[in-house]
């Protein structure tokens, strides 16, 4: 693998990564259904019974642009996925970075930050990764002459409605002025000097966001976050690019649309109707497209601006679990993902 080659050709790069089945999966006997044959390539290996009861294997074979395995950490996971797109908003494009997949399969532990005992430590999570690269190529002779200003805002979108991270889950508007221009009003942002302040913007971000729910019934795997570092040139307001992270909500709450209680089912729908828009919007990334789905999303919506321009990259982790009790979901998992890249 060539540092960051592949993904320098391709607007759109989806990748996939299988987290490691953890001690507790292992005490209740769960099965790793996943391989990694190749790079570029990961097996579902789903158990099958045939008419006369005789059990078989059914291979479901994926390609994608990378596949990472369980050994893999986020450094590297980082190095080939949102690393090469660090360049792109230096030359005034658009890059988003989306982690998608069901409850638990390893999204916030790619982008927020592993977990160190009690709170997760965000320095080795794709946020902070990306920060660092951004004040390393700032620093650079060919950039700095530029003047460019940094700036970080951290928001949550749940069930439609968009919550500031930054200050204290601040319930925010969202409007579009007639040139479809989309703005979250009142968002902080928070202009940075150095990496540190931006690990402090995550932390602060990330305790935000898990603070004052139970890991049973998290908000977190109801609601995207968007975690953006903005570059505007110094004294101007205009966006010289924008680097997006989206930890997605868990794709499993879109299709329970059976529980018994509304708002779940609400939140549910809401959630679909965002990852279908948003696979939608990704696959058209770049076209002149006036009729794309925008407005059916608060997510999309919010996002508008990183799928238009010749410039936008996009790159999507496609994350799952390697139980067999998670296969159905890791195959729509892999089924959307497949679809995302597919043109
Ligand atoms: P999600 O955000 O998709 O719901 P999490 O990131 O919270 O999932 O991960 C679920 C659990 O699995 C957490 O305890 C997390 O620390 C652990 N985990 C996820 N990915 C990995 C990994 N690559 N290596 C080790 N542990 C992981
Ligand atoms: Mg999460």
């Amino acid at each position: 693998l060539l540092d960051g080659q592949a993904v320098d050709d391709h607007q759109i790069t989806v990748c996939v990564r299988k987290r490691p089945i953890s001690r507790k999966e292992v005490n209740r006997k769960e099965i790793d259904v996943i391989s990694v044959p190749r790079k570029d390539m990961l097996i579902v290996h789903e158990p099958r019974s045939k008419v006369d009861l005789t059990k078989f294997l059914e291979n479901h074979k994926f390609r994608f642009d990378y596949a990472f395995n369980d050994t893999c950490d986020n450094a590297m996971v980082y190095k080939y996925t949102a690393k090469p797109l660090v360049k792109t908003i230096f030359e005034g494009g658009m890059a988003t970075c989306f982690a998608y997949g069901q409850t638990g399969s390893g999204k916030t532990h790619t982008m927020g930050g592993e977990f160190n005992g009690k709170v997760q430590d965000c320095k080795n999570g794709i946020y902070a990764m990306a920060a660092k690269d951004v004040f390393v190529t700032l620093n650079m002779p060919r950039y700095r002459s530029m003047n460019l200003v940094v700036s970080a805002s951290f928001f949550e979108i749940y069930s439609g409605k968009v919550f500031d991270l930054l200050a204290d889950k601040q319930k925010l508007r969202v409007l579009e002025d007639g040139k479809q221009q989309v703005q979250v009003v009142g968002l902080t942002e928070k202009v940075v000097d150095s990496v540190e302040e931006v690990l402090k913007l995550i932390q602060h971000g990330n305790a935000a966001r898990t603070s004052g729910q139970t890991s049973a019934n998290s908000n977190s795997s109801r609601s995207h976050a968007v975690f953006q570092i903005v570059l505007r040139p110094m004294g101007t307001t205009k966006i010289h690019g924008k680097f997006s992270f989206i930890d997605l909500a868990g794709n499993e709450r879109g299709v329970d649309t059976s529980s018994a209680d509304r708002q779940t089912r609400m939140e549910g729908a809401e959630i679909n109707k965002s990852l279908l828009a948003l696979k939608e919007c990704i696959r058209a990334l770049g076209k002149q497209s006036a009729h794309l789905p925008f407005r059916v999303s608060k997510l999309t919506q919010v996002l508008r601006d990183s799928f238009i321009g010749e410039k936008s990259k996009t790159c999507m982790i496609a994350m799952i679990s390697p139980g067999l009790s998670s296969c159905e979901h890791t195959l729509n998992t892999l089924r959307y993902a497949d679809r995302v890249k597919e043109l």
